[in-house]
């Protein structure tokens, strides 16, 4: 059975599409089986898987209304060596049609139930909000992969997404657990930087992710080739440290 994780902070531009298509690209070369799903009306995970979200026939649209199956609605990432459930902006009209829905906050797990047995780990790359969509991913996972900017900001809003999740563990998902907060983007030089990680680590302890993704240029261009950085240079300090990041999630997963 697939172990499922939510990519999730409700700031934009944080690192959660880069996070999940990287992981999922990292534990693909590590020969685990992924299935990333794109929860973004804005499609960027699936186009940073190479799939192009103008020519869909289906989509996580489609799953989340009934229409589809994800057997139907999924494709491989070529490029990554992972499956996608894509999305594109038809999405964001799921939000208002599903409030005729009984169960709505269930459509995504219910649906994924079917496919489980065929992955080692479903990453979800939530939207920046706490929306429907993203109560969705929190009532399908077993856990929450927070990115985080090691800046002065970085811990304002961190309360309201920690209160969601233990409202949903609370009443909807008792499986629910934050896994970690992964420090991204991240810039030695910079004292802020240093000194924002460390007050993390003293706060958050274990819940702090060992792995530290660095700012890296390449990780930035890969999405505009639709490859994902770990693929487009592997040598790269970006791709390097999405794959130790694998790494530590699968070692991670023995523990679950
Ligand atoms: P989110 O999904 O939270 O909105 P993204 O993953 O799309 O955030 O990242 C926002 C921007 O920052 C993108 O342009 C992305 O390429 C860039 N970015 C993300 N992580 C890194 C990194 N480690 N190094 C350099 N650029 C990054
Ligand atoms: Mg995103």
């Amino acid at each position: 059975m697939a172990k499922i994780f939510c990519v999730a902070n409700q700031k934009g531009g944080v690192g959660k599409t880069t996070t999940s298509v990287n992981l999922a690209a990292g534990l693909a070369k590590l020969d685990q089986r992924v299935l990333l799903v794109d929860l973004d009306p804005q499609g960027n995970a699936t186009m940073g898987a190479g799939i192009n979200k103008a020519g869909l026939k289906s989509s996580i649209y489609e799953v989340l209304l009934g229409e589809a199956d994800v057997n139907t609605a999924r494709m491989r990432s070529e490029a990554g060596r992972f499956d996608v459930l894509p999305s594109n902006r038809e999405l964001a009209g799921a939000e208002v049609e599903m409030v005729q829905l009984e169960q709505r906050e269930r459509r995504l797990k219910d649906a994924l139930a079917a496919v489980d047995s065929e992955y080692d780990f479903v990453l979800i790359d939530c939207p920046p909000a706490l929306s429907m969509l993203t109560l969705n991913g929190l009532c399908a996972a077993h856990g929450v992969i927070i990115p985080m900017q090691c800046e002065y900001y970085a811990l304002e809003g961190l309360s309201d997404l920690v209160n969601t999740i233990k409202k949903v563990h609370a009443n909807l998902n008792t499986d629910l657990k934050i896994i970690g907060l992964l420090r991204v983007m991240f810039d030695p030089r910079m004292t802020l930087s240093q000194q924002v990680s460390a007050q993390l680590e003293e706060h958050f302890g274990d819940k702090v992710f060992k792995t530290i993704i660095p700012r890296n240029v390449r990780l930035a261009e890969a999405p505009s080739y639709g490859i994902p950085g770990v693929v487009f240079d592997p040598a790269s300090k970006g791709a390097q440290a999405y794959i130790a990041f694998g790494a530590e999630m699968v070692k991670r997963i023995k523990t679950m």
